[in-house]
């Protein structure tokens, strides 16, 4: 049955317009484009090949002629295998490990349209901005697109226009447009972001459980599901909820080694902020901030120090919101404080810095988020940092938010214990590349990966750890576990409050026992401490510090403890960070940015859709001067050539003469 496809080569877009008795349809957004690569390259393909038996090569030659891309990353080749075998497939994949292109390929190999469901509509528009800027035919339709360009869509739909049309599940699962989709004969569907439908996953979207009725409706046709973040669980929920038959898993490693994970104690989050962002001037920074009041007060934080940054979250309008994500992806605007409602539609490719100015609730959500950094497969820098306060700020947003429903209990119990993973991510002392690979159930063979805080050797303990904790603990001993954090940090710094004044706590032999540090370094050790179970913070309105069994132990010494110093980062660079700069003109690679910048400006593109950075620098590595030399560049495909390669090579050109150093003509 699934022989029956041929791939013949025939199928000239002019001659099936000619076929259909309709012109080409001009507004078909890139579908003029058609032939730029669907048939070009090699001779038509001899006889009738089947789809499935599609040589590597073909493979190859298309994502190098549409993509520029010179070879295929881990899994791609085998989840494009599956769509083109239309065995039904879970491809998990890292963020940025290149998903989309497991679903793009095939269809234009086949050369028939596929539907692809997504979440989100800004997800959909920025991948149709991208793949249109490629030359390939594709289209979306959401709640945002007018009854007159959706006609035309529907239009172009059943003239078979497309590779790829973009819906979201509501529209899919609508009778009406499964009816239309009938009549196109969709024979693969491509289900992004699948985790949305596992109420296991932390992402659950009601909408997606409907998604079932593909299987139900479409017997013949294939379904493969793609996520970025999946657990054994959630993956085989995917599974059983899409109705797959026998699905072809396929799950890539997890580790993105171009970028540096760091976990750094939080006690003066604004300064540190500073710091980090210094280290990425000019760059694209994302700092995650759990409330919109912190993601303002962050922005706030930085304009004052002259950096320009712009808070994102779901309090401001759409307008506002739609504005910022633009300037941001137009390169116009590098630092974004946000709440986690920023994300999922930036495709800013060359994100260099990820902050987490709190804890996120799950690894899998700190994966996703992390996973926003260096997606050009460059280096990137993702910064956590931690204070033990966070996971009980979310425990009790999570006991104040708990949603009604049939599944309540099910999805709270889940969620606290996402937490519980998250936090011991956090407090434990170990590789971070290992520890994130192992909790998605692979194994990390690497004894130091070279690209996190612990393996560079960065985290510095405090070398009298173990008295300081016995001077906190006997504070808390003193006050006989009645006071808070605050309260207790006060003690220790010998501060002259109100409540000290009013209790006598000046005269307790452990008041200013701490002067030497400041008040937010013995807050932070105060927490790390609570994080060791070495002291109990209660819950309720007015928690309080108290001792516990592990507390009299590091008293009577009996244990001993190790405390990180918090301090302004010592960071040391990663070989990623060295190596990915290896022969690239680093003024060129900022000129090339700017005339980027400005082409995208003129289009009102994001600037991801003209070329990522990787493009650029390995423009800045091998200065083309010629079309073929352009051609040989790494994301420069044949339509890219056609529509960017004058404009390029002419900058390329001019800043080698102004600089005085030859481009690489072979001329
Ligand atoms: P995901 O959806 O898995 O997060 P994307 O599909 O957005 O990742 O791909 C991330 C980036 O990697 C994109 O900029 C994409 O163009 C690029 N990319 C994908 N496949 C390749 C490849 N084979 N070679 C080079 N770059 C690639
Ligand atoms: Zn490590």
């Amino acid at each position: 049955m699934s022989n029956r496809r041929a791939q013949s080569g025939t199928t000239d877009p002019s001659q099936k317009h000619r076929r259909d008795g309709q012109p080409p349809v001009a507004c078909a957004p890139g579908s003029e484009k058609l032939h730029a690569f669907a048939y070009g390259g090699s001779a038509p393909m001899q006889g009738a090949t089947v789809e499935s038996e599609t040589p590597a090569s073909r493979i190859h030659e298309l994502v190098r002629q549409i993509w520029g891309f010179d070879r295929l990353r881990p899994l791609q080749e085998e989840a494009i295998r599956a769509e083109l075998d239309r065995r039904d497939s879970v491809v998990v994949l890292p963020t940025g490990g290149g998903k989309s292109l497991c679903y793009q390929l095939p269809p234009a190999v086949s050369n028939e349209t596929d539907v692809v469901v997504s979440p989100l509509i800004s997800l959909m528009k920025d991948q149709v901005d991208g793949l249109r800027a490629c030359g390939y035919p594709c289209a979306t339709l959401h709640t945002g697109v007018g009854p007159n360009e959706k006609e035309q869509v529907l239009r172009n739909m059943l003239l078979g226009e497309y590779r790829l049309l973009f819906v979201s599940p509501e529209r899919l699962v609508s009778p009406g447009f499964i009816a239309m989709l009938k009549r196109v004969g969709i024979r693969r569907f491509a289900v992004d972001e699948a985790h949305c439908i596992s109420h296991w996953g932390h992402d659950f979207r009601q909408q997606y459980r409907e998604l079932f009725l593909l299987k139900e409706h479409f017997p013949e046709a294939s379904v493969h599901a793609y996520t970025a973040t999946a657990t054994p669980r959630v993956r085989d929920d995917i599974a059983t909820q899409l109705r797959l038959r026998d699905p072809q898993l396929l799950v890539g490693d997890f580790d993105r080694p171009n970028l540096t994970y760091r976990i750094v104690p939080r006690f003066d989050l604004h300064a540190q902020i500073r710091d980090i962002v210094a280290r990425h001037a000019n760059e694209a920074v994302i700092i995650y901030c759990l409330s919109r009041k912190d993601s303002e007060e962050a922005a706030d934080a930085l304009r004052s120090h002259g950096i320009e940054a712009r808070a994102y979250h779901a309090g401001m309008s759409p307008d506002e919101r739609r504005k910022t994500q633009d300037a941001f992806a137009a390169e116009s605007l590098n630092v974004v404080t946000a709440t986690v409602a920023f994300g999922m539609g930036i495709d800013r490719s060359n994100v260099r810095c990820v902050i987490h100015a709190t804890m996120p609730k799950s690894i899998e959500h700190y994966q996703q988020e992390t996973g926003r950094a260096g997606r050009d497969g460059l280096e990137a820098e993702c910064i956590l940092l931690y204070s033990a306060a966070d996971f009980l700020r979310w425990r009790s947003l999570a006991q104040m938010s708990s949603e009604p429903g049939a599944d309540a209990e099910q999805v709270r119990a889940a969620q606290e214990r996402l937490l519980n993973e998250m936090s011991r991510f956090c407090t434990k002392v170990g590789c971070r590349h290992r520890a994130l690979k192992e909790y998605f159930g692979e194994e990390y063979d690497r004894p130091n990966c070279g690209a996190c805080d612990v393996c560079l050797g960065e985290a510095e303990g405090i070398e009298d750890a173990t008295e300081t904790a016995q001077k906190i603990l006997s504070c808390v001993a003193r006050v006989h576990g009645a006071f808070g954090v605050g309260h207790v940090c006060d003690i220790l710094t010998g501060a002259d409050t109100e409540m000290i004044r009013r209790r006598a706590h000046h005269r307790l032999s452990t008041y200013g026992i701490l002067r030497d540090m400041p008040r937010k370094h013995v807050i932070n050790l105060v927490y790390q401490l609570i994080d060791q179970r070495l002291l109990e913070r209660t819950e309720g309105d007015r928690p309080v510090v108290q001792l516990n069994d592990a507390s009299w132990e590091v008293m009577r010494g009996k244990r001993a403890v190790q405390l990180l110093r918090p301090k302004r980062s010592r960071v040391r660079k990663t070989r990623a960070e060295k190596d990915s700069w290896i022969d690239v003109d680093k003024g060129l690679f900022e000129h090339l940015r700017d005339v980027r910048r400005q082409i995208a400006q003129e289009r009102s593109v994001p600037a991801f859709v003209i070329f990522s950075d990787a493009a650029l620098r390995d423009m800045a590595r091998k200065k083309p001067t010629t079309p073929a030399d352009f051609l040989a560049v790494q994301g420069v495909g044949s339509k890219k050539l056609e529509d960017l390669g004058d404009a390029f090579i002419a900058s390329i050109k001019s800043y080698c003469s102004e600089h005085g150093h030859e481009g690489n003509s072979r001329l």
